[in-house]
């Protein structure tokens, strides 16, 4: 704030609330779109996923920049940010994603040849919050792309077909699907009993 060359000093208010007239034509340039500040979905009329296609580029461009001014004349806000998560096993997770060497099980990228990490999440088909189990069953194993896509698109798995349907119509199969297959013979008998679900 202070290079804003404004008649008053407003640090240390948390939420000032007189502002001098003339200070506040400054600041408010510097407040194209409240994207300086965190938007309030309220009073938003116009979304900032829309801010280009609404006001074109230029202007964007600048209240990006605005927004970045600001953040530099104020200390980072901090919050704190607590959330509940369904356990799940870690091992598994992981000792999926080692089974197919880090590949997604959709289209079969593999990260580490490229990046040198492995980049491979786990995606519960049926979500924990929604009753899904943590078994290998209900787990598949993607890359960000899809996990990301499947959630945005909140796509629909098709156990008989192993095939992801998405609302667009497209359909992708599993390329890759050894453990939704029936375990072979020779692995059965060694197997933990099989389970008796109460239905
Ligand atoms: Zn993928
Ligand atoms: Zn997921």
């Amino acid at each position: 704030m202070e290079l804003l060359n404004l008649s008053a000093t407003y640090s240390g208010q948390q939420n000032p609330r007189y502002i001098v007239p003339e200070d506040e034509k400054i600041i408010l340039r510097y407040l194209q779109w409240n994207l300086g500040e965190v938007p309030d979905p309220e009073k938003q009329v116009i979304p900032s996923s829309q801010l280009a296609q609404t006001f074109g580029t230029e202007r964007t461009l600048k209240a990006i920049y605005n927004h970045d001014r600001i953040v530099t004349l104020r200390p980072p806000v901090k919050r704190l940010v607590t959330e509940q998560r369904y356990e799940r096993n870690q091992s598994l997770a992981d000792g999926l994603k080692s089974y197919y060497e880090h590949c997604c099980q959709v289209c079969g990228q593999d990260f580490r040849p490229v990046y040198g990490v492995s980049m491979a999440d786990t995606h519960h088909i049926h979500y924990l919050r929604d009753g899904g189990l943590d078994i290998s069953g209900n787990i598949v194993v993607v890359c960000p792309n899809h996990h990301q896509v499947i959630h945005t698109t909140n796509s629909h798995f098709n156990r008989q077909t192993l095939i992801y349907e998405y609302p667009n119509d497209l359909h992708e199969r599993l390329t890759l699907i050894d453990h939704f297959t029936n375990a072979p013979e020779s692995l059965r008998q060694e197997l933990a009993p099989e389970p008796k679900y109460e239905s």
